[in-house]
């Protein structure tokens, strides 16, 4: 007999149900009170994999015994680093191999794309973006185009949510597109947005954007490894995205771009470039005349971090084993199981209102609650009672299950404390 759904038995019957509840198993918690936390803030730092001690110690080994020898000699040489993570994350963004590279980090990597598909020319030199989008990328886009000359306050165009909505209707995205079509350069906007948790509908924007002439890429900081991803299919042009967040890499660790193949050897594009971008027959020759190797590969800038690398192919090889879509499928099962369980504790009150969208295709696992009553002092309780969420300013709680590390039962015990919780303070 299935239990009723909103109970603890049922929570702990969909574990035993769950094809990837080994994968808990793989990853450290931190401690709140003594005692292992539910850990809902992957969209922030993802968990540390046990492995990554072990895949560290390999190039740790290869530095110790074999030192400027480990760049051409061993099992997996650093020379060739960069190969090491390309299948992973082909697969993560669905994309071809030749058209991803870990690299750099993810502000740097959006100004290097940036210097290459933002190219005003004449009038037609501004950039489509979604409002509110995190500072950082305000911060690159202003700052590219005050580099060009013009003025951020005409050069960029913000998409906002209507009157009294929280996310941004896709009409009106592509109808902003539309309205620009004889000046957009470039739509650089995010493919999962931090604040709301909303999943914008990248291939249509990208078919709009391309329709108006311009070139679109994505920062995906929020979608890698969260929602499903087909930035080759979708033709999309560029796509930048960090590898600590749902990636579970650790902090600050190596990001990752992507470059559509139609721009593999596209002359056109001005890039800054440096010697890990150069042809790597002849990269060691130390010549004169940047010739860039094809793909995303050279947009190469700077040797890889060896480090970094062996930390993101610990979590890499996680992500290989349980697979994108059975990760996602468990994901639209909890973040669902999130949703209904949150709508029963509120019901009607209005102590709290769920911003992010209800449809399964406009969301990742995140669920960004708005809380009229309350406030700050809600999600305080929440981290006295273990829970790790995060805290958005003015008055927004982000609670992110992910389906690599979080359960049905941490589901369900987070909404017992929210419901004690909203007694309590509200
Ligand atoms: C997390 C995040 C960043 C962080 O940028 P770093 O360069 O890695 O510090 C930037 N943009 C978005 C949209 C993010 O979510």
């Amino acid at each position: 007999m299935t239990a009723h759904r909103y109970s603890l038995a049922y929570a702990q019957e969909r574990d035993r149900e769950d094809p990837l509840r080994k994968f808990k198993s793989r990853f450290y918690f931190p401690k709140v009170n003594g005692e292992e936390a539910i850990y809902f803030c992957g969209n922030s730092l993802g968990l540390q994999p046990k492995a990554v001690k072990e895949y560290l110690e390999r190039d740790l080994d290869s530095w110790a015994t074999k030192a400027v020898d480990g760049h051409f000699d061993g099992e997996e040489p650093w020379f060739s680093v960069h190969e090491r993570s390309k299948a992973a994350l082909a697969e993560i963004v669905g994309a071809k191999k030749h058209e991803v590279v870990a690299m750099g980090s993810l502000t740097s990597n959006l100004h290097a794309l940036m210097v290459s598909f933002y190219q005003p020319d004449g009038k037609r030199n501004k950039i489509l973006t979604e409002a509110g989008a995190f500072p950082s990328d305000m911060y690159a886009l202003e700052t590219q185009v005050k580099h060009h000359g013009l003025d951020p306050s005409e050069a960029i165009v913000e998409v906002a949510p209507r009157q009294g909505e929280h996310t941004i209707r896709t009409e009106d995205i592509l109808q902003a597109i539309s309205t620009h079509k004889d000046e957009l350069a470039c739509v650089m906007m995010a493919g999962l947005q931090y604040y709301t948790g909303q999943v914008f509908d990248m291939k249509a924007i990208t078919k709009a954007g391309h329709e108006a002439g311009a070139l679109v890429g994505f920062d995906l900081a929020h979608a890698v490894g969260n929602a499903p991803l087909r930035l080759h299919d979708w033709v999309v042009d560029f796509a930048a995205w960090c590898s600590y967040k749902y990636l579970n890499s650790g902090p600050g660790n190596v990001a990752g771009i992507f470059v559509h193949e139609r721009h593999g050897d596209n002359p056109k594009l001005n890039r800054f470039a440096g010697w890990w971008g150069h042809d790597e027959k002849v990269r060691f020759k130390m010549e004169k005349g940047f010739v860039p190797m094809y793909g995303a590969d050279g947009w190469q800038t700077s040797n890889g971090n060896v480090l970094g690398m062996a930390t993101h192919q610990a979590s890499l090889d996680i992500f290989k084993e349980a697979g994108m879509e059975a990760l996602r499928q468990k994901s639209v099962q909890l973040t669902g199981f999130l949703e209904y369980l949150i709508r029963e504790i509120s019901g009607g009150s209005g102590v709290l209102e769920i911003i992010t969208p209800s449809a399964e295709v406009e969301r990742g696992c995140q669920l960004s609650l708005l809380i009229h009553k309350g406030g700050k002092t809600v999600f305080d309780e929440f981290y006295r009672n273990g829970i790790v969420g995060d805290w958005r300013n003015p008055n927004v709680i982000r609670i992110a299950p992910t389906p690599l590390y979080n359960s049905f039962e941490d589901v369900f015990r987070f909404a017992k404390i929210l419901e004690q919780s909203l007694a309590k303070f509200t």
